[in-house]
């Protein structure tokens, strides 16, 4: 610990002394503007945030926040200072969820302070504001939270963070009242319980039980778990447990010693819980859920276990807006089927470079299955223009113009995970691709921005993300205006060691290029807003390349007028099969070269 200390010490001293060099000679040579080099910066900063095996190590993150504090120090004056500022604390926050430094944090609060001290008028100043009332309550001193997110209530009063800030004040006068006044609130409309419950239209090969708890009165204190859902493939389950809010929990492996079935069993300890009833087991012994027994474990606390044949690779995690944990299940055999059916790219081109098969064929060998979600639906319209247009419906449109554009050119199996306008949970969706075995997951969506003027396409894969409005709109598709930023990111942080971020920021790519490309062809002008990156519920889990399409902002007059004609929505259609094509077809490209 001495030594790490000495050596980071270190570290700080070198590049101080190098970089006051730095910026001497920079000065003297008349240096390029800060715009350039806070360009440069930015996409290191991206390739760096696309990929996941660079976060274990430390010194890429601080490599990083001194790139963007150098240029904050040396061009104060610059446009990008206060970009700077804010992303160099943001790094420093994403950077603490994976270190659980509390000095991390504070470090994130220093910089903010600069950018409030430094650039009161920037645009970021609010939304650096908000953050550090997150980094006090994080540092449990909710006092000093309440001081910051008050100031931006009055110091911002039109602020786009308002609403966040309010959410936040109102959840800190919750738990400060005595228990017994605890009620737990479901603000957001659009995720009630009975609408959660729907069954996907198209499950067959899926099998979903539901156990429902009585909802008796609660116990003064505790939370309540009010429901267990899952589904079960052969080779894939997702098992989610419903509370009223939200709680800490652990997690492990139980070792079954007189094991004769040699089924596992991951348990989970729910911390001040209860369940209504005294123990719940639902017996399943389908694919590889055997069952799950959700009990009372102790006064305060709640253990659900789930009994499996094979826990090859499992994951955990929780959500919010309606409270809720969720676990998936992926068996070995998940990874033998995809094998056999070449859905390494490599392998898959190799094997069937000389052989004359169809895309579709050597997409999964065989066939390929590619798995459509369009946004929203029932009650939940996504958003709306002003003209009283529905995303939901535009969606489902398009999402159906793709699927049989996708027929009818790559013949492969496309499923949709809805195909009518009726509402799912986004950990459904997520659902319905993985016991497919789709090879591609994309989500169709379209946009929606404060500002009337913004317009353009953008695609995005899942990953760690500090861009504001990528933020913004992860919660809007989210449905969860009271997100919490940091809570979600740090779920991330477990959940992407095994994710495809490559493949999907690629597949993002082939589908952003194609799109905006075949647009232009007709339409001008098309906003090319590129690759992004947020943190979208219904691409947590998902077990193949998944992006989530914006194909165009309902906001924007011009863009919703278009979005009405039926040319324009079959040109989105037809782009992005492009996309998927292309996409296809690199990897095609990508075996020969191995080949050769
Ligand atoms: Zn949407």
């Amino acid at each position: 610990m001495r030594l790490l200390r000495k050596l980071l010490l270190f570290l700080i001293l070198v590049n101080v002394i190098g970089l006051s060099g730095a910026a001497v000679l920079c000065a003297a040579k008349n240096s390029p503007p800060a715009e350039q080099k806070f360009e440069a910066i930015k996409i290191r900063y991206n390739s760096f945030m696309a990929d996941s095996e660079q976060w274990s190590k430390r010194t890429r993150w601080e490599s990083l926040i001194r790139e963007f504090d150098d240029l904050a120090r040396y061009y104060p004056h610059s446009k990008r200072a206060d970009d700077s500022l804010y992303l160099s604390g943001g790094l420093y926050f994403s950077l603490y969820n994976y270190s659980g430094w509390s000095s991390d944090l504070q470090q994130a609060a220093k910089r903010y302070k600069m950018l409030l001290d430094n650039y009161g008028e920037s645009r970021l100043a609010d939304d650096a504001m908000f953050y550090l009332g997150n980094i006090a309550f994080k540092l449990k001193d909710e006092k000093q939270a309440q001081t910051w997110w008050r100031r931006l209530l009055s110091d911002f009063p039109d602020t786009d963070m308002r609403q966040r800030a309010v959410a936040a004040l109102e959840k800190l006068e919750t738990s400060a009242q005595p228990s017994s006044a605890k009620q737990p609130s479901r603000k957001d409309p659009r995720v009630t319980k009975a609408q959660s419950r729907k069954k996907p239209s198209q499950q067959s090969t899926t099998v979903k039980v539901e156990a429902r708890f009585n909802n008796s009165a609660p116990v003064v204190g505790l939370a309540r778990v009010i429901d267990l859902r899952h589904w079960s493939s052969p080779t894939y389950t997702r098992v989610v447990l419903d509370l009223d809010r939200e709680i800490q929990f652990s997690k492990g492996i139980l070792k079954d010693k007189g094991n004769q079935k040699k089924t596992k069993s991951i348990y989970l300890n729910l911390a001040d819980s209860m369940i209504p009833e005294v123990s719940r087991e639902v017996p399943i012994n389908d694919g590889i859920l055997q069952s799950v027994k959700v009990a009372q474990f102790n006064a305060n606390t709640v253990r659900a276990v789930i009994h499996v044949a094979e826990i090859d690779h499992y994951k955990i995690f929780a959500l919010n807006n309606p409270p809720r944990i969720v676990i998936d299940v992926i068996g070995g055999e998940y990874f033998n089927a995809r094998q056999k059916r070449g859905q390494s790219p490599a392998a898959t081109f190799t094997a069937a470079a000389n052989n004359n098969l169809s895309l579709a064929q050597q997409l999964g060998l065989g066939v390929g299955t590619i798995v459509l979600d369009a946004g929203h639906g029932g009650r939940d319209p996504g958003a709306i223009s002003s003209c009283g247009l529905k995303e939901k419906d535009i969606v489902l449109d398009i999402t159906k113009r793709v699927r049989d554009e996708l027929q009818k050119r790559l013949q492969c199996h496309v499923y949709l995970t809805r195909e009518n306008d009726v509402y799912l949970p986004l950990e459904e969706r997520t659902v319905i691709a993985n016991t497919r075995k789709a090879d591609l997951f994309i989500s169709i969506h379209a946009n929606a921005s404060r500002n009337r003027s913004a317009h353009g396409v953008e695609t995005y894969f899942l990953n760690l993300s500090t861009d504001n409005e990528a933020m913004e709109l992860a919660a809007l598709e989210n449905a969860t205006s009271t997100k919490n930023v940091g809570h979600l990111q740090s779920i991330l942080n477990d959940l992407m060691q095994n994710s495809k971020i490559k493949e999907s920021s690629r597949l993002a790519g082939c589908i952003q290029a194609s799109l905006v490309g075949n647009l232009s062809r007709s339409y001008q002008p098309i906003n090319n807003l590129g690759v992004k990156q947020a943190p979208f519920y219904v691409l947590i889990g998902a077990q193949m390349p998944s992006v989530l399409v914006e194909v165009s902002f309902i906001s924007n007059a011009m863009e919703a007028q278009r979005l009405q004609s039926s040319t324009y929505r079959q040109r989105i259609a037809e782009g992005l099969v492009d996309g998927v094509e292309k996409y296809i077809n690199e990897i095609k490209v990508a075996g020969h070269r191995i080949v050769n």
